[in-house]
């Protein structure tokens, strides 16, 4: 545990966020980490397991977003599969209501697990993120990471983001390339691009992470079913 507790924190203020891994946060990072390396014996959630690339690849690189969420918002973290960037988020950011969602179930038992033994402001559900109506324009915030390309993943997301709210894309080195597919579907969706804030994170790479505003209402046809998301991307 203190050997966990200090390279996460070696990595932490290498990438400039050591306030993320302070005090009783740092423990709970720790935690997270030897839980995710049991629970990943038996069930597979990450090929990632080195604690120093989990420190950067997983936890890191999930609070690549907290900047970008603002304070005491509701977050709707859309495909959060073993929890990221739900889990490092939750504990850096204990402001933040987090509803962690993905369409496998099995993945959320980890993240519900975590969220009790951390006691974080979690909680999960099971479904697909365009079925799911009665979240329609409920959250200040939907983040999501390695789910789908911009131009589609934008059909799940934004719909679920209130106006005035934001959609907060975490992309890798395609992003740009991405988000040029997908301002057509962002227009159509009510959503307008503010930021993109491209840059590296150490040795994990370039990282895009694209914050799209909902200026407006996402009109009632969207989102469509995932069939037709997929064939015609908007
Ligand atoms: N966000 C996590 C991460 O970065 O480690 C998980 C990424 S994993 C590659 C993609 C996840 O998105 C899977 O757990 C999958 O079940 C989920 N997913 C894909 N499409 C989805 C949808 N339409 N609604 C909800 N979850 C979805």
């Amino acid at each position: 545990m203190t050997d966990t507790l200090a390279i996460i924190r070696s990595v932490f203020a290498e990438c400039g966020i050591s306030q993320y891994a302070e005090g009783e946060r740092g423990e709970k990072f720790a935690l997270l980490f030897d839980e995710l390396i049991a629970f990943n014996n038996v069930t597979n959630l990450t090929a990632i397991t080195e604690c120093e690339e989990v420190a950067l690849r997983h936890f890191a690189d999930s609070l690549t977003a907290a900047d970008k969420i603002p304070m005491g918002a509701s977050v709707i973290d859309v495909g959060c599969g073993g929890g990221f960037p739900t889990l490092p988020l939750a504990i850096a950011r204990p402001d933040l209501a987090i509803t962690a969602l993905d369409s496998t179930a099995k993945k959320l038992v980890f993240v519900e697990n975590m969220a009790k033994k951390l006691s974080l402001n979690v909680k999960t559900l099971a479904a697909r993120a365009e079925e799911i109506p009665e979240y329609r324009e409920s959250f200040d915030v939907a983040t999501s990471r390695a789910v789908a390309r911009m131009n589609l993943l934008t059909e799940l997301c934004l719909p679920l983001v209130k106006v005035g709210g934001r959609f907060v894309a975490m992309k890798g080195a395609s992003g740009r390339e991405e988000l040029a597919e997908a301002e057509n579907g962002i227009t159509k969706l009510g959503g307008t691009v503010t930021e993109v804030d491209a840059f590296s994170l150490l040795s994990a790479g370039e990282r895009v992470i694209i914050t799209v505003e909902k200026t407006s209402p996402t009109p009632p046809a969207y989102p469509r079913p995932w069939g037709k998301i997929k064939k015609k991307p908007l």
